[in-house]
């Protein structure tokens, strides 16, 4: 079960995620537009500019895949299932909700998770 302190976390982390990807989303079109308007922009920093927007687009699809799971953890707690690991079952440590109110898996089930290729998915 999830408790007020529970789904302010959650709310909080929904938030925070939703500012970081707006922040890293305006720096990417911002990177690019200064690529743009400048065609005579030095080369290296072209390259920059390129390995920048890169590496943002993998921040935005990490920052996508953590708002996917908080979403998943809310409906849990709208189902009553909130706290319990979703592949056995077993009570998920409180300390762990605490640090990650998104998890909905106990930590070796997790860890199989993130071993498996499938794991994001299932
Ligand atoms: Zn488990």
């Amino acid at each position: 079960m999830i408790d007020a302190d529970g789904r302010r976390r959650l709310e909080q982390s929904k938030t925070e995620i939703e500012l970081l990807t707006d922040q890293v989303a305006e720096e990417t079109a911002g990177a690019q537009e200064v690529l743009l308007a400048d065609s005579q922009a030095d080369p290296i920093d072209a390259a920059q500019a390129v390995l920048d927007r890169e590496a943002s687009q993998e921040v935005l699809a990490v920052l996508a895949l953590q708002r996917e799971q908080l979403e998943r953890a809310t409906l849990r707690a709208a189902e009553g299932s909130y706290g319990r690991c979703e592949d056995c079952g077993s009570v998920i440590d409180p300390e762990r909700l605490r640090v990650a109110p998104e998890a909905t898996r106990c930590v070796p089930c997790q860890a199989r998770a993130d071993r498996s290729p499938y794991g994001k998915t299932l």
